[in-house]
């Protein structure tokens, strides 16, 4: 029998070709050969995320809360007044993060489902100074994407640096770091990168590098602390043996072919890709008379889906949908978490896999007593694609 697809909002189904390359021997991490790939991978990974020759990227062993914690450490001093846009669970984690560094926050909340637009950001930001904005791209616990572009040209026209949490969006989301002049763009290995966790990612902008270095005060944390990190990407970058702490070389080798993934296909065919597979699983949520989290489809992630359960119906069937083929998460926002379900649709994922779990879906709500004609959703899905 073959396996359920994991479908859920990241760890997500990596490439054979991903897979294969973490398999293969560890070589030693000043390896002639390693050096190259770590750095082809740091111009590969400025390259998804559309940043310019003086963007400095980091590929760190971590996760993605360990790429935020290696943002904050760096760019926050204590007392520094931060902006925080608040569109669910990863927004908060963000703020908790720069309590820890001293940092003091004004969270601007949506609430679950909501996004808040650039017209918001500007009438809170007309009332201080902030030194930075932080904005999720996508939070992974209601589906809502916010417009990057349109907050973040609010908050550098206030003269504030900006931070945007990628995890749930880099690499599938429309994202141009340069042109937009985004700050700070990070992520995770594991979702729309197309690489088993364990690494964090960051791209830095000459602006975040400069506050970075008339910093004050130490930077809090010793492990997320550029000075020792910066001159290692520096290294590698330029072919050069260096060493602060182990690289994961396994992981970072699987990243450089999922980075040449990408950009063989192109960036904007990774854009249209994901708005064409959303949109099939959205109508055939839709189709199915399931509402959805975010409360206006122009706010919804082209990442993942986050369908409302209809009634009767609670987290119980999704065992039933493994079973009909694929592996789905429940709800993750506190204030919403038992009533909805999450679809994940990023990365290496293809027109089959939104179909399997679609029909997974209408299969485990038909086990739940949900009465629905079987195919209605898929039906709708196609038409989508086709
Ligand atoms: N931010 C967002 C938007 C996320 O979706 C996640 C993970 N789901 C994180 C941060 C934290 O990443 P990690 O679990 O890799 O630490």
């Amino acid at each position: 029998m073959s396996r359920a697809r994991l479908m859920i909002p990241g760890p997500i189904e990596f490439t054979d070709d991903v897979m294969a390359e973490m398999s293969k021997p560890t070589p030693s991490h000043v390896d002639p050969a390693f050096i190259d790939t770590f750095g082809q991978a740091l111009e590969d990974l400025r390259a998804v995320f559309l940043a310019g020759k003086d963007y400095q990227p980091f590929i760190l062993a971590g996760s993605g809360t360990l790429a935020m914690d290696s943002a904050v450490a760096n760019l926050v001093e204590p007392d520094d007044q931060v902006l925080v846009v608040d569109t669910g669970y990863f927004s908060q984690r963000m703020a908790d993060i720069i309590h820890r560094y001293g940092g003091e926050t004004t969270i601007l909340s949506a609430s679950p489902g909501e996004t808040i637009t650039p017209e918001q950001l500007q009438e809170t930001m007309a009332k201080r100074t902030y030194t930075l904005v932080t904005i999720t791209h996508v939070d992974t616990s209601t589906g809502v994407l916010t417009d990057v572009q349109g907050l973040t040209a609010v908050a550098k026209n206030e003269g504030a640096l900006v931070m945007v949490d990628g995890v749930c969006a880099a690499a599938a989301e429309e994202l141009r770091q340069e042109a937009w002049g985004v700050d700070v763009y990070l992520t995770a290995s594991q979702k729309a990168i197309g690489t088993p966790p364990g690494l964090g990612l960051l791209v830095v902008s000459p602006a975040a590098l400069a506050k970075w270095r008339e910093r004050k005060q130490p930077v809090g944390s010793y492990y997320s602390d550029w000075s020792y990190w910066w001159p290692i990407m520096q290294a590698y970058e330029a072919r050069k043996a260096s060493y602060f702490a182990t690289p994961a070389v396994n992981l970072i080798m699987a990243l450089a072919v999922s980075l040449r993934q990408i950009l063989n296909e192109g960036m904007e065919n990774v854009f249209a890709r994901h708005v064409l597979l959303s949109n099939a699983v959205k109508a055939g949520i839709e189709a199915m008379g399931l509402r959805q989290v975010p409360t206006d489809m122009e706010h919804a992630a082209h990442t993942l889906t986050c369908p409302r359960y209809p009634q009767d119906v609670d987290a119980g069937f999704l065992k039933a949908v493994r079973a009909n083929g694929a592996i789905l998460a429940g709800g993750l926002h506190p204030a919403i978490k038992n009533e909805y379900f999450r679809i994940g649709h990023m990365g290496a994922v293809s027109r089959a896999d939104v179909l399997i779990a679609l029909g997974a879906v209408e299969g485990g709500l038909r086990s739940a007593g949900y009465a629905i004609e079987p195919g209605v959703g898929l039906a709708a899905a196609q038409a989508i694609l086709s």
